[in-house]
């Protein structure tokens, strides 16, 4: 048997090895080399990496590439997306605060809002899912912070975000975006003037469904208080998914291509057949906010959904997801494999597609015309 002595002092002996991707770290306890750097790191001021909760290399290696990809003055990641938009809401406002969300923002972005914030006296509203210059009207003098998600990610409606921004900057409110859908590579929010970039890195950045991570960009205008927060709740993400998503960024252009073809050929598909009533995919020409899209995205991801020309019953639903073989049914997207979800869009919710069936997929890498024929299937089930 080794003593962990001995391993130790073979470790140390050995020469550099140089790997392609950087090494996995994983700590709680990082070495000082002397007393005089720990006295330096208790007062602040020490250089290197302090503990495992002060961004481990592997953690630092992911946010400095998504910063470069991104073009933001400082990246922090957290260990989910909701977690980087919690911690987004909660570093930019305070008591007595009034933010405002857009109406088809991601579920949890709402229910964390009004269920959590509200609790500590922010004040929360909501605007119209394709809001722009008509921000102006729902702006108090209290308003803090906007949060924007173009498209959003269950009705794939679009909100002018270089109009709302605009408006935001002149009186010091700050625009946030959640940018999952398009990846830092079809949108670039800060070019549209937003301040901060949200991604839930668990979808396409990760690319495998086996990861959970998100990350924040700001400003420069921005940085230091957002390093502040992220500093004093002592957030950090797991190494393994940093090393994870690191991998996934060096594949993601070639995933996005695929996914983005496969996805664009579906969804013209679909706008023709019976059965479908509309294909809310912002690519294609008839999206309501197609010309917006066009203008501020240079691509688009493999995620969209369809409404009926007839609603479905309940049972024809289920028979339409249970007989599907290509498309797994499940939560979140961005992954090689397919996924399905569906449900009726909320009355309550004040959306175009209120009270209707909305059936959301993620295109995945499979070969697109097994998924066509899956679907032309499927639809058959539905009638
Ligand atoms: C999935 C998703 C999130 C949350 O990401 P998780 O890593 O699953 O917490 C946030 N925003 C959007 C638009 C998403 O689709």
């Amino acid at each position: 048997m080794i003593s962990n002595q001995s391993t130790h002092a073979g470790l140390l002996k050995e020469l550099p090895t140089r790997t392609i991707s950087p090494p996995l770290y994983r700590a709680s306890t990082v070495l000082f080399d002397s007393y005089e750097d720990l006295k330096a790191a208790d007062a602040g001021v020490y250089n290197g990496v302090t503990y495992g909760t002060d961004r481990l290399p592997t953690q630092r290696a992911l946010e400095r590439a998504m910063c470069e990809l991104e073009g933001g003055a400082l990246t922090r990641a957290f260990q989910s997306g909701i977690a980087a938009i919690i911690g987004v809401l909660l570093a930019f406002t305070k008591q007595g605060d009034h933010i405002l969300l857009c109406d088809n923002v991601y579920g949890p972005s709402r229910a964390f809002s009004t269920n959590i914030l509200a609790k500590f006296g922010i004040d929360v509203g909501f605007v119209p899912s394709t809001v722009g210059s008509d921000i102006e009207g729902y702006l108090k003098p209290n308003t803090r912070l906007i949060l924007l998600e173009s498209p959003g990610s269950n009705t794939f409606e679009l909100q002018d975000i270089r109009a709302v921004s605009e408006i935001a900057r002149s009186r010091g409110i700050v625009t946030v975006v959640d940018n999952t859908w398009a990846t830092p590579l079809y949108m670039d929010p800060f070019a549209l003037g937003a301040d901060v970039s949200i991604h839930a890195a668990s979808k396409y950045i990760a690319g495998y469904s086996d990861v959970l991570l998100g990350t924040v960009t700001v400003t420069e205008a921005y940085a230091a208080e957002f390093d502040r927060y992220y500093k004093m709740t002592e957030s950090f993400a797991p190494s393994e998914d940093c090393y994870q998503a690191l991998r996934g960024l060096n594949s993601l252009r070639v995933r996005l291509r695929q996914h983005e073809s496969a996805a664009l050929m579906l969804a013209t598909w679909l706008s023709g057949h019976q059965c479908v009533d509309r294909v809310l995919h912002p690519a294609i020409p008839e999206h309501p906010e197609h010309a917006l899209w066009k203008r501020d995205f240079t691509g688009s991801s493999g995620l969209f959904a369809f409404t009926l020309k007839s609603e479905p019953s309940a049972e024809k639903l289920a028979a339409f997801a249970n007989g599907l073989e290509m498309f797994g049914i499940g939560y979140s997207w961005g992954g090689f494999k397919s996924l399905m979800v569906a449900g009726r869009h909320a009355r309550s919710l004040p959306s175009r597609y209120a009270g209707q069936t909305v059936v959301r997929l993620s295109i995945g890498l499979e070969e697109p015309e097994r998924l066509r024929e899956d679907l032309d299937r499927g639809l058959l089930r539905l009638r």
